[in-house]
């Protein structure tokens, strides 16, 4: 039985836990038991993981990568042109983050002017109004009010800091849990444990965007790829980590190894869900592992990457909304509306054809989003 590698205690059936060594909240899939303890675990870094999930939280979304966990959790934090807080829903449903309402003095009375995002929300602004004026009628201002779906014709911008000590740190422990996976030796990196446990901050991950690709990327995949080098004659012992082939990071885990020579890669193929094989030619020197620091030179390199991956995303959420529109005519028309018809007319066809028409008209003028209602009472 392996032993806990932080605190060393046996890892037997009733303390051991499952470890994700690429968290699942961003797709990882490669879990070992044999890592930690049940308590080390929680004691590691629930909070610094949270961390790095946020911040690929829209990415993950967007793509619509699947996780053991289901639900895509919502977006928040998108603003419009003038402000206005939309949250993302299932990955590609823009919703205002809040409900709208405005008044303003007219002769006899006030305006109201309200958006909902439902029913039940205009129920309770109208509630609330009602509060303040006592005459008013909810039930026809519910009748008056609109429900609109429309397409929203501007972009959403998001602003996502990536890094910061807290992500750092789970990458870290991507990385030693990595290692440890790999049958490598504790001793080796104990040193780093106190990092791991949030006692002290160390420096030993750093944004790494090489010019060059280190391994061959297919032309739309998108992966996560670790790759851990342990070299006896430098006494180095690094892990380059890729997340989405987007995001990358270097983790310098020894400078004082004292292992084998090993190499070690891992590589997830993120839409297609399986682990794929790719050859990483990667070689750092000493040097550059104590010299290295971010450099905002790197920045364009990230942009192209990210731009592909908005590509990407974007490709796919079309053909997901172009299959979910399909299934949803093919429903409404063949399974509900002539269910009991043996054959299928021209007329059926038509009606069929029209309806995937209109929706995927709809689909490329843009995305949606969701209000109920603009109103107004003269009370
Ligand atoms: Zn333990």
């Amino acid at each position: 039985m392996p032993n806990c590698y932080n605190c060393k205690t046996e890892l037997t059936e009733s303390n051991k836990s499952k470890e994700h060594i690429i968290l699942n909240a961003l797709g990882g899939r490669l879990k070992s038991s044999d890592l930690l303890c049940i308590k080390c675990n929680s004691d590691m870094g629930s909070s610094c993981d949270g961390v790095l999930a946020k911040q690929f939280a829209l990415i993950s979304a967007i793509l619509d990568i699947s996780r053991e966990r289901k639900e895509i959790p919502i977006i928040k934090g998108g603003k419009l042109k003038d402000g206005t807080e939309v949250n993302l829903l299932n990955g590609n449903t823009p919703r205002l983050a809040n409900p709208k309402l405005e008044s303003r003095k007219i002769e006899g009375g006030v305006e109201y002017k309200i958006v909902a995002r439902d029913e039940k929300e205009m129920q309770q602004l109208l509630s609330s109004i009602k509060k303040n004026h006592p005459l008013f009628d909810i039930d026809k201002a519910m009748d008056s009010a609109k429900n609109k779906k429309s397409s929203l014709k501007q972009p959403i911008t998001y602003q996502q800091v990536f890094g910061g000590v807290e992500a750092f740190r789970s990458i870290a422990k991507t990385a030693i849990n990595y290692y440890i996976y790999r049958k490598g030796n504790p001793e080796n990196i104990v040193e780093l444990i106190p990092f791991l446990l949030g006692k002290n901050e160390m420096d030993i991950v750093k944004h790494f965007h090489p010019n060059k690709s280190i391994y061959k990327k297919e032309s739309n995949e998108v992966i996560h790829l670790i790759h851990l080098v342990g070299n006896k004659h430098s006494k180095t012992l690094y892990c380059y980590i890729e997340f989405f082939s987007s995001h990358s990071y270097l983790v310098t885990l020894s400078l004082d190894y004292n292992g084998p020579n090993i190499s070690h890669t891992y590589a997830y193929d993120l839409l297609n869900n399986k682990e794929v094989t790719r050859v990483v030619q990667l070689k750092l020197k000493r040097d550059f592992l104590i010299n290295l620091n971010t450099s905002f030179d790197d920045f364009p390199i990230v942009q192209e990457k990210m731009n592909r991956l908005l590509k990407i995303a974007h490709q796919r959420q079309l053909q997901k909304e172009q299959n979910r529109i399909i299934e949803n005519a093919s429903n409404e028309i063949f399974a509900t509306k002539y269910k009991n018809e043996k054959v299928i007319s021209e007329i059926m066809m038509h009606e069929f054809i029209d309806k995937v028409a209109t929706e995927i008209a709809y689909l490329w003028h843009g995305e949606r989003v969701q209000t109920f209602g603009d109103m107004i009472d003269n009370n």
